[in-house]
Protein backbone atom coordinates (compact mmCIF):
# COMPACT_ATOMS: atom_id res chain seq x y z
CA UNK A 1 0.00 0.00 0.00
CA UNK A 2 2.39 2.23 0.94
CA UNK A 3 3.91 2.07 -3.04
CA UNK A 4 0.51 3.24 -4.05
CA UNK A 5 2.05 6.99 -3.34
CA UNK A 6 4.69 8.52 -3.71
CA UNK A 7 5.11 12.35 -2.72
CA UNK A 8 8.34 15.15 -3.88
CA UNK A 9 9.48 18.86 -3.34
CA UNK A 10 11.21 20.79 -5.86
CA UNK A 11 12.64 24.69 -4.89
CA UNK A 12 14.66 26.73 -7.21
CA UNK A 13 16.12 30.23 -8.25
CA UNK A 14 17.49 31.82 -11.39
CA UNK A 15 19.28 35.33 -11.28
CA UNK A 16 17.13 37.48 -13.67
CA UNK A 17 19.54 39.76 -16.05
CA UNK A 18 18.68 41.62 -18.89
CA UNK A 19 18.93 40.52 -22.34
CA UNK A 20 17.76 36.84 -21.95
CA UNK A 21 13.90 35.63 -22.46
CA UNK A 22 11.67 34.91 -19.63
CA UNK A 23 10.56 31.22 -19.63
CA UNK A 24 8.10 30.82 -17.05
CA UNK A 25 5.97 27.53 -16.55
CA UNK A 26 6.65 27.07 -20.70
CA UNK A 27 5.36 30.14 -21.91
CA UNK A 28 7.07 32.98 -22.66
CA UNK A 29 6.09 36.41 -20.99
CA UNK A 30 7.32 39.43 -22.30
CA UNK A 31 9.64 41.44 -20.13
CA UNK A 32 13.11 43.23 -20.02
CA UNK A 33 14.62 40.40 -18.01
CA UNK A 34 15.38 36.42 -18.14
CA UNK A 35 16.43 33.83 -16.05
CA UNK A 36 20.07 33.56 -16.33
CA UNK A 37 21.12 29.61 -16.44
CA UNK A 38 22.73 26.80 -19.24
CA UNK A 39 19.41 25.86 -20.40
CA UNK A 40 16.31 28.53 -20.93
CA UNK A 41 16.51 28.77 -16.79
CA UNK A 42 12.67 27.88 -16.56
CA UNK A 43 12.42 28.07 -12.93
CA UNK A 44 8.64 26.81 -12.64
CA UNK A 45 9.75 23.91 -15.05
CA UNK A 46 13.06 22.77 -12.88
CA UNK A 47 11.34 23.25 -9.79
CA UNK A 48 8.51 20.39 -10.91
CA UNK A 49 11.22 18.19 -12.50
CA UNK A 50 13.21 18.41 -9.11
CA UNK A 51 9.39 17.09 -7.77
CA UNK A 52 8.97 14.56 -9.40
CA UNK A 53 12.72 13.36 -9.21
CA UNK A 54 12.33 13.63 -5.52
CA UNK A 55 9.39 11.56 -5.63
CA UNK A 56 10.97 8.77 -6.97
CA UNK A 57 14.38 9.50 -5.29
CA UNK A 58 16.31 9.53 -8.57
CA UNK A 59 18.69 12.93 -7.35
CA UNK A 60 18.22 15.74 -8.69
CA UNK A 61 17.67 17.98 -11.94
CA UNK A 62 21.62 18.51 -12.39
CA UNK A 63 22.66 15.01 -11.75
CA UNK A 64 20.01 14.59 -14.83
CA UNK A 65 20.65 17.27 -16.93
CA UNK A 66 24.38 18.75 -15.78
CA UNK A 67 25.02 22.13 -16.72
CA UNK A 68 28.23 21.28 -17.65
CA UNK A 69 27.17 18.88 -20.67
CA UNK A 70 26.88 21.24 -23.96
CA UNK A 71 23.74 19.18 -24.87
CA UNK A 72 21.58 20.85 -22.66
CA UNK A 73 22.82 24.12 -23.51
CA UNK A 74 19.75 26.80 -23.57
CA UNK A 75 17.59 23.69 -24.13
CA UNK A 76 14.00 24.10 -23.77
CA UNK A 77 13.17 22.95 -20.21
CA UNK A 78 10.19 21.39 -21.59
CA UNK A 79 11.89 18.73 -23.03
CA UNK A 80 13.99 18.24 -19.98
CA UNK A 81 10.48 17.88 -18.81
CA UNK A 82 9.52 15.54 -20.75
CA UNK A 83 12.34 13.42 -20.25
CA UNK A 84 11.67 13.13 -16.53
CA UNK A 85 8.02 12.37 -16.80
CA UNK A 86 9.74 9.43 -19.09
CA UNK A 87 11.57 8.40 -16.43
CA UNK A 88 8.43 8.53 -13.96
CA UNK A 89 5.90 6.36 -16.41
CA UNK A 90 8.96 4.03 -16.43
CA UNK A 91 8.33 3.50 -12.85
CA UNK A 92 4.70 2.64 -13.09
CA UNK A 93 3.75 6.33 -11.40
CA UNK A 94 1.27 8.91 -12.63
CA UNK A 95 0.49 12.34 -12.04
CA UNK A 96 -1.93 12.46 -8.91
CA UNK A 97 -1.56 15.83 -8.90
CA UNK A 98 1.13 19.21 -8.61
CA UNK A 99 1.14 22.49 -6.35
CA UNK A 100 3.49 24.60 -6.88
CA UNK A 101 4.19 28.72 -6.30
CA UNK A 102 6.29 30.85 -8.39
CA UNK A 103 7.57 33.98 -6.34
CA UNK A 104 8.51 36.88 -8.24
CA UNK A 105 8.00 40.80 -7.81
CA UNK A 106 7.64 41.42 -11.71
CA UNK A 107 6.08 41.13 -13.98
CA UNK A 108 2.13 40.36 -13.21
CA UNK A 109 2.13 36.59 -14.20
CA UNK A 110 -1.52 36.14 -13.53
CA UNK A 111 -2.90 36.28 -16.77
CA UNK A 112 -0.52 33.62 -18.17
CA UNK A 113 -1.15 30.87 -15.60
CA UNK A 114 -4.03 29.20 -17.08
CA UNK A 115 -1.18 28.18 -19.84
CA UNK A 116 0.93 27.36 -17.95
CA UNK A 117 -1.16 25.14 -16.62
CA UNK A 118 -2.21 23.46 -19.89
CA UNK A 119 1.30 23.67 -21.34
CA UNK A 120 2.31 21.02 -18.18
CA UNK A 121 -0.74 19.22 -18.18
CA UNK A 122 0.04 18.03 -21.51
CA UNK A 123 3.34 17.02 -20.73
CA UNK A 124 2.80 15.30 -18.18
CA UNK A 125 -0.46 13.69 -19.46
CA UNK A 126 -2.81 14.21 -16.48
CA UNK A 127 -6.09 16.64 -16.37
CA UNK A 128 -5.16 20.47 -15.65
CA UNK A 129 -7.40 20.10 -12.55
CA UNK A 130 -4.42 18.21 -11.19
CA UNK A 131 -2.01 21.51 -12.24
CA UNK A 132 -1.86 24.14 -9.39
CA UNK A 133 0.19 27.28 -10.23
CA UNK A 134 -0.13 30.05 -8.26
CA UNK A 135 2.22 33.07 -7.50
CA UNK A 136 3.49 35.81 -5.06
CA UNK A 137 5.20 38.57 -4.48
CA UNK A 138 7.52 39.06 -0.78
CA UNK A 139 6.46 42.46 -0.83
CA UNK A 140 9.56 43.74 -1.69
CA UNK A 141 11.52 41.76 0.40
CA UNK A 142 14.70 39.66 -0.73
CA UNK A 143 16.46 38.96 -3.59
CA UNK A 144 12.90 38.51 -5.51
CA UNK A 145 11.46 41.81 -4.14
CA UNK A 146 14.49 43.49 -5.59
CA UNK A 147 13.70 41.73 -9.07
CA UNK A 148 17.79 40.49 -8.87
CA UNK A 149 15.66 36.85 -9.21
CA UNK A 150 12.95 34.51 -9.21
CA UNK A 151 11.86 31.48 -7.43
CA UNK A 152 9.56 28.67 -7.44
CA UNK A 153 8.43 25.93 -4.93
CA UNK A 154 6.47 22.38 -6.22
CA UNK A 155 4.80 19.55 -4.66
CA UNK A 156 3.68 16.69 -6.39
CA UNK A 157 2.19 13.20 -5.73
CA UNK A 158 2.70 10.26 -7.71
CA UNK A 159 0.24 7.43 -7.87
CA UNK A 160 1.10 4.05 -9.01
CA UNK A 161 -0.85 3.94 -12.84
MG1 LIG B 1 17.19 25.82 -12.38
Amino acid sequence: MADNFKIGTGYDVHRLVEGRPLWLGGVKIPFIKGCLAHSDGDVLLHAIIDALLGALALGDIGNHFPDTDSRYKDISSVVLLQKTILLVKQRGFIIGNLDTTLVLQQPKVSSFISEMRLVIAKILETNIENVSIKATTTEGLGFSGTGEGVAAQAVVLLLKG
